[in-house]
């Protein structure tokens, strides 16, 4: 597929307004073709007005329409996902195989989604009908169904540069929910971009939708992000990122005349804890695991294991040794972009001013952004007083923190701010510090773990990628899973309605068969 570099607006590329700029590529420092357009705020006044103007037939397409258009989607990221997975290697520095998984990954998503539309109950169906004796007041029938909240924007990640990207799970729900998208390109693969874009802008177009359905931008620094987040017809905000970022653009939506959700997956150190009597009988195994989990995608992944805390005694030295070896036998492997790179590099230097000692550290670096693996290690109390400590470092590097006792391993569990996971490595002997410890995780995580790591994340209906603040803004909702629709949906009654001007899935005679609650029942 040839690159056009163009944005996507509706059914338009559209050139350049503001500019033009390459993608990099990080592995070798070498600017890539083709160059990329640049949009501005008539680019974003142009895709909001038609995600509005198409938010009316598309919210309303049938199950079967909507779910027919996701599996479109999905057989069209299938179509290129090897020259998807080749352009985003070139772009990101991560390895071809692992990035072909992830446009599996991403064509199954959307398949799922097809399947929570066709079965509707997502649309969590109410109906209370009418009590016309009821004393001392009559009671009208009215019905509840969930719908879209209006059109989206969503800001592509830029780790996972699919999977979280142009075609991953944000717009595959946001999609499935009925809502309409604009997505804003993360500009450290523009060129995967396209290719996701071009594979979504042709569903709709094969589907006969609405050209607003779906629009893809790209800008120079914040002001296209920011505009998006300020556009009155704009709804709903989601955001993978930074933490400095997720709240600007937070605080932004808060701020304007009709504030909207903006829903943040920012920042997590994913805690690990190793209680005496696993550390004892699996010290070397257990340390071995982390140390593989935090290296995958170059530390680069919201749910890499960052810190561990373990107690000193039996095991404990098996369990650093294994963490030492795995690190010091690890390349030196190429980040993403420049600026996470250097910001890695700063952020180790940060951790070791703090404090912590180096344990181990990898290869050395051999090309301009590779980032060298880093094992580091600190005392429990000097972790408890100096928050800094507990900050994520993104990339390969680790926090092995030694607590004297049970006592200070509970104490740094309440110290932490809110995660997207822990993790807990248990044997029957630690069931009664683990009854303690749990308590203190359940309020301060989304997922909590048990002898395994935290990473990867299952897309399904019982998994959650959500946590208390700073993992996201919002701990009420996931942004992976089956459950990340409801980030788009919003309750509506239907009071006195006739049947035939009711929603399809409301109606007395349930033509779309999807189970309902009828008087609480
Ligand atoms: P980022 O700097 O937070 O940027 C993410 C996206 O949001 C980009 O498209 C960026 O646009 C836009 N953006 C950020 N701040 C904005 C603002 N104030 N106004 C408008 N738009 C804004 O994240 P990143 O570039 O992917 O990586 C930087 C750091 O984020 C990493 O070093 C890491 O610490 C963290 N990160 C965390 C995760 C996670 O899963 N927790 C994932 C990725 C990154 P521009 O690129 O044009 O600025």
């Amino acid at each position: 597929m040839k690159l056009t570099g163009k944005l996507f607006i509706g059914a338009s590329e559209v050139a350049a307004t503001e500019g033009t700029m390459k993608a990099l590529n990080p592995a070798t420092n070498q600017v890539i073709e083709p160059e990329f357009a640049l949009g501005g705020l008539a680019e974003v006044d142009r895709a909001a007005l038609l995600a509005d103007d198409a938010f009316d037939s598309y919210s309303h397409t049938s199950l079967t329409e909507r779910a027919q258009f996701l599996e479109r989607i999905a057989d069209n990221l299938d179509a290129v996902r090897k020259e998807l997975a080749a352009r985003a290697s070139l772009e990101t520095g991560l390895a071809e195989a692992p990035l072909e998984a992830e446009a599996a990954k991403a064509a199954t998503q959307f398949r799922q989604f097809a399947d929570v539309v066709r079965k509707g109950r997502f649309l969590q169906l109410s109906i209370d009908p009418a009590l016309p004796e009821r004393q001392p007041r009559p009671r009208m029938d009215h019905r509840l169904q969930k719908m879209a909240i209006g059109p989206v924007t969503i800001f592509g990640a830029s780790n996972f540069p699919i999977s979280y990207s142009v075609a991953g799970g944000d717009t595959a729900s946001a999609l499935a929910s009925g809502a309409t998208v604009i997505l804003k390109a993360h500009n450290a693969h523009p060129g995967a971009s396209e290719i996701q874009a071009r594979a979504i802008r042709n569903a709709v177009r094969e589907s006969g939708l609405h050209e607003g359905v779906f629009s893809m931008l790209r800008g120079e620094g914040n002001a296209i992000g920011e505009a998006l987040v300020d556009h009155p017809l704009v709804k709903a905000v989601t955001f993978t990122g930074s933490e400095v970022g997720g709240m600007a653009l937070y605080r932004r939506a808060q701020r304007r005349p009709d504030p909207i959700p903006v829903f943040t997956e920012m920042t997590s150190v994913n805690p690990t804890f190793i209680l005496p009597a696993a550390q004892a009988a699996r010290g070397a195994a257990i340390g071995d695991g982390f140390a593989e989990r935090m290296l995958v995608n170059v530390g680069q992944a919201c749910l890499k294991p960052a810190i561990l805390i373990s107690i000193e005694g039996p095991g404990f030295d098996a369990l650093r040794d294994a963490m030492a070896e795995r690190v010091a036998g690890a390349p030196a492997r190429t980040m993403l972009t420049p600026g996470i790179h250097s910001a890695y590099e700063r952020g180790v230097t940060r951790l070791e001013g703090e404090g912590a000692c180096r344990v181990a550290e990898g290869g050395t670096s051999q090309a301009a952004f590779d980032g060298q693996s880093v094992l580091l290690e600190v005392d429990g109390q000097a972790f408890l007083s100096n928050a800094a400590l507990a900050e994520e470092v993104f990339g390969p590097a680790a926090l092995l923190v030694k607590a004297r006792n049970e006592e200070e391993l509970l104490a740094i569990a309440r110290s932490l701010r809110g995660q997207l996971s822990a993790t807990m490595h248990l044997e029957p002997g630690d069931t009664a510090l683990a009854r303690r410890l749990l308590p203190l995780l359940e309020r301060r995580t989304g997922r909590v773990v048990v002898n395994a790591f935290s990473h990867p994340q299952e897309v399904s209906f019982a998994s959650i990628h959500g946590g208390p603040f700073p993992a996201t803004s919002d701990s009420r909702f996931t942004s992976v899973g089956m459950t990340s629709i409801e980030r788009f949906l919003r309750p509506i009654s239907y009071q006195g309605f006739p049947d035939n001007l009711l929603p399809e899935a409301l109606r007395d005679a349930n033509p779309l068969e999807v189970p309902r609650l009828v008087d609480g029942q």
